[in-house]
């Protein structure tokens, strides 16, 4: 069990889809699990209001018709239903692990020049890993998980904008003061969670 001085750990997982954070989300959770932490586990889009319409329009022909500003209101409001649940799991000493944040609607909505400002209106996360795989290696497992899973492949979910985002997230670095660690997706699931945990105990020994 924790106890009351329990730092507020905040770790994201993020990056183009298929690169493999939700798999590497759900092993930290069990890892920490095991040394007796509590987790709490979210994902944006969330389950709120805007996030299950984001999830509604996403796999839509409308997708196509959907302006960039919509886009953007439906993020933000999602990520501040997030932002608020976060601060909730803190007040019960959790340590929170969330896949996908604001970097996505940086990489796939924003210019570079508007990062920092859509930022700052949420919450700084304590360590970002930003996944790096190659888009057709990416497509490839997006492929197989759907055929498992028979979700369709949603609106983003195309080459074209795949290789533009995925540039996008490899700049974020750079424009950005959050504690970023760029993960190189393209190994096994093993070594990269040994990676990941290895960034976790530095910040739990902190
Ligand atoms: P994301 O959450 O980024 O979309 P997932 O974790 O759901 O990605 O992984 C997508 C698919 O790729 C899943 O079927 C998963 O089992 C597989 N996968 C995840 N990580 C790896 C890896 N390092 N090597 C090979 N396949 C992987």
């Amino acid at each position: 069990m924790l106890n009351k001085m329990q730092k507020k750990i905040f770790i994201v997982f993020d990056g183009i889809d298929g690169n493999g954070k939700s798999t590497q989300a759900e092993l930290l959770k069990n890892y920490l699990e095991k040394r007796s932490f509590n987790i709490f586990m979210i994902s944006t889009p969330s389950k709120s209001e805007y996030g299950e319409k984001i999830d509604n329009l996403l796999r839509r022909k409308e997708a196509t018709r959907i302006s960039k500003e919509k886009w953007l209101e439906l993020f933000k409001q999602d990520t501040k239903e997030v932002v608020k649940k976060i601060k909730m799991a803190f007040e019960e000493d959790n340590i929170v692990i969330c896949d996908r944040f604001y970097y996505s609607t940086l990489a796939y909505q924003l210019d570079e020049e508007e990062w920092q400002n859509y930022a700052l209106q949420f919450l700084m996360p304590t360590i970002t890993f930003i996944f790096d795989v190659p888009i057709d290696i990416a497509l490839e497992r997006i492929k197989k998980k759907y055929k498992i899973t028979k979700e369709k492949r949603a609106f983003f979910e195309k080459l074209r904008i795949l290789r533009k985002v995925r540039k996008k997230f490899l700049l974020l670095p750079n424009y950005l003061k959050d504690n970023i660690k760029i993960i190189d997706g393209n190994r096994t699931i093993h070594t990269i969670a040994k990676d990941i945990r290895k960034e976790i105990n530095i910040l739990l020994k902190k």
